[in-house]
């Protein structure tokens, strides 16, 4: 095929997915990179210490290959078969070369370097250039671009021996959750179980080697999926197999052949090596240099200011569970592990007596989506239209929509929707990604924004429309903030307009302050409408969802600041005298945080993925920091008072303006302070969760 015909080559503003193949990936990528490369290359010679005669041409050199990788990175998550994982997979390590070969030329950073000391001597470039030009600079240097002789090759072999590393530990999670079965055979033995996890059972059974497996008769067999586990542990009534799993979890991939305690071991002293000849003191003070926290004692004062208001709450909640427990037959002194989640779940259904599927009845996804939008029309006067047909699509359940400015009435972004689940084809989980970036070309073109939202809701049944369930609900909430923030930017420089070059533990705020608006009635009322009935969501209901956001909520925050303690000490303080290994980093934590202790045979570490094969090292408390933060931005909203239209309009108005109009121009601290006229407080959180007045 002639290149100028290759979909993935010439790729139009609304690219054609529907004619973009595996084949066409290979020869596309492989003329872009090559002529990336070229480019690169020239501007090690010729680029001169501005902006325009380096920083934008070699953005605009590399452009293509970023372009054509996410195209090829979506196809490969949404539409996943053999060809796309293949085409997929063989040019990675191609693309992944070219990146590094970039970040390390020292040529480029010698003329980044002279750009920034000329800046510095007289500025000459805008806020968000500076920005750019700092992180540009900082991963250039944390990718051993300034180390030489032995040190390079040491760091190098270090990269080399993470990764794999990384991948191995990863592989063994995955093994032994494969390979571990907890087999059913007595139905007296299922008691308690929904026909859901029974149904999914006896299939991983007849997987197994069980042809003859029913959902009715078994044999079932539980896995350590945690769509298996979770269930089974919420709802078996029988203790000895509760354990029996509990335990088996806890110890996951610690033992034989899938045992990761060397890897833990290993990755730590690595990243710690890696750090020190970087010239930092420590792994997590590497990590937090590009990130909004300042530091590690920063985080670890906003973990103790937390774990001070929820220890006492949590108390209570592991009281009252043990007394209700206890009233309906429990004979022991205390709960066991295995028992906390079976009797929460208990204590929930008899609280909040209302089911899953009678609130499903009122969140028709139609009816989900114009509440949505016309929140966001109230919040941030932009209007939201179907424009099906306008673009191509990859799958014809796949919605296209485009963003006015309700003032000027001009389009300012557009993005798809890919709501429902292809568990065949489409990667599982929800996400949102950007296509095209806010971008004011030299030239004087202007590129708007556009986004995918996925999720991977209930797809709608015959002649009915689908139906969400309330988790699916927040989740697109979520992913609709993420995609707001991309597309009502107002920064002319794509490096750091939209969601780019904002710090990780700050991209969550805008997608988490979006989640708070689903327990908002006034929202609730405008999203809900009984599919029969048509009726919306009656205040008793609305009353019982919004007490069981507050639910067990100080027990579920400790949780988090233990395993975020944990990777902090790890990162941050290990080793020392007083720990013999990791696990007694862990340990120590959880008697410091967790209402009960950790079973004495626990290896949380050897399967805690998000550390140790993940992007998370040092960064587990991102998630908290970023709600933090999202929680108070929320806080404004109702100090102005959610009843009163003009006031949330104005507090509406002023979030567009800063936190999704900035993106990654600004630090965040500042962006935030512009906002709420303050730096951010956990106050807000504390009163959504139940744990202040
Ligand atoms: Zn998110």
């Amino acid at each position: 095929m002639n290149l100028q015909d290759n979909p993935f080559y010439l790729i139009p503003h609304y690219p054609d997915f529907s004619r973009m193949q595996p084949e066409h990936v290979e020869p596309a990528l492989r003329a872009r990179l090559a002529e990336a490369r070229q480019a690169v290359e020239a501007l090690e010679h010729t680029a001169t210490p501005t902006w325009s005669g380096f920083m934008e041409p070699l953005f605009r050199a590399c452009e293509p290959v970023s372009e054509i990788w996410a195209f090829v990175a979506h196809m490969h998550s949404v539409m996943n078969n053999p060809a796309w994982r293949e085409a997929h997979d063989r040019m990675q390590p191609e693309v992944v070369a070219f990146s590094l070969r970039v970040g390390q030329s020292a040529p480029l950073y010698r003329i980044a370097l002279a750009l920034r000391a000329a800046d510095e001597a007289a500025p000459l470039l805008t806020n968000p250039r500076r920005r750019i030009l700092k992180s540009a600079i900082r991963s250039a240097e944390h990718a051993g671009v300034g180390l030489e002789g032995a040190a390079r090759e040491r760091f190098n072999a270090i990269q080399l021996e993470l990764a794999q590393r990384g991948s191995s530990y990863g592989n063994h999670v995955l093994d032994a959750i494969k390979s571990y079965s907890l087999w059913i055979r007595d139905p007296a033995d299922i008691a308690g179980l929904p026909a859901s996890l029974l149904c999914a059972a006896a299939q991983a059974a007849r997987e197994a080697g069980e042809p003859g497996a029913t959902e009715q008769k078994g044999p079932w067999r539980i896995t350590l999926d945690v769509a298996s586990s979770i269930p089974f542990l919420k709802h078996s009534r029988n203790r000895e197999l509760r354990e029996t799993l509990f335990r088996a979890n806890a110890t996951k991939a610690s033992s034989g052949a899938l045992d990761n305690s060397a890897h833990v071991e290993k990755i730590l002293a690595l990243r710690r090596e890696m750090a020190v000849l970087l010239g930092f003191s420590s792994y997590a003070d590497l990590s937090l240099s590009s990130k909004m926290a300042p530091s590690v004692a920063a985080v670890s004062q906003l973990s103790d200011n937390l774990a001070e208001a929820a220890r006492p709450m949590a108390r209570r909640e592991r009281d009252e569970l043990l007394a209700f427990a206890k009233s309906q037959g429990f004979a022991d002194a205390e709960l066991a592990p295995w028992d906390i989640v079976f009797w929460a779940e208990r204590l929930r259904e008899t609280r909040f007596n209302y089911s899953e599927e009678e609130l499903r009845a009122y969140f028709q996804f139609p009816r989900v989506l114009e509440g949505l939008f016309g929140l966001a029309e109230r919040l941030f006067g932009i209007r939201v239209e179907a424009a099906d047909g306008k673009a191509p699509v990859w799958h014809p359940d796949v919605r296209f929509f485009e963003v006015y400015d309700g003032t000027t009435h001009h389009v300012l972004a557009s993005f798809f929707l890919d709501p429902y689940c292809r568990p065949a084809t489409k990667q599982s989980g929800a996400w949102m990604n950007p296509f095209r970036t806010r971008d004011q070309r030299p030239d004087g073109s202007l590129c708007q924004p556009i986004v995918v939202l996925v999720c991977n809701q209930t797809p709608p049944a015959q002649d009915a429309p689908s139906l969400m369930r309330f988790d699916e609900v927040t989740t697109l909430f979520h992913e609709f903030g993420h995609a707001l923030q991309h597309m009502l930017t107002t920064v002319d420089d794509p490096e750091a307009s939209g969601i780019n070059n904002i710090e990780w533990d700050a991209v969550e705020i805008a997608s988490q302050f979006m989640e708070n608006w689903c327990y908002d009635r006034t929202t609730l009322r405008d999203l809900s409408c009984h599919v029969e009935t048509r009726a919306s969501l009656p205040d008793a209901l609305v009353d019982k969802l919004l007490a069981a956001r507050t639910y067990r909520a100080a027990s579920h925050v400790l949780r988090q600041l233990f395993l975020g303690a944990t990777d902090m000490d790890l990162h941050a303080r290990y080793p020392q005298p007083r720990w013999n290994n990791p696990n007694d980093v862990a340990r120590e934590a959880a008697d410091r945080l967790l209402p009960i202790p950790l079973l004495p045979e626990d290896r949380l570490l050897c399967s805690f993925s998000h550390l140790f094969a993940g992007g998370y090292a040092a960064a587990y408390y991102s998630y908290i920091w970023s709600e933090v933060l999202s929680a108070d931005a929320f806080g404004a909203f109702e100090e102005a008072g959610l009843e009163k239209a003009e006031a949330v309009r104005n507090t509406g108005r002023r979030y567009r303006a800063t936190i999704l109009a900035q993106g990654g121009g600004m630090h965040p601290m500042d962006v935030f302070k512009e906002f709420r006229g303050r730096a951010p407080t956990v106050d807000a959180l504390l009163r959504h969760i139940g744990l202040s007045a």
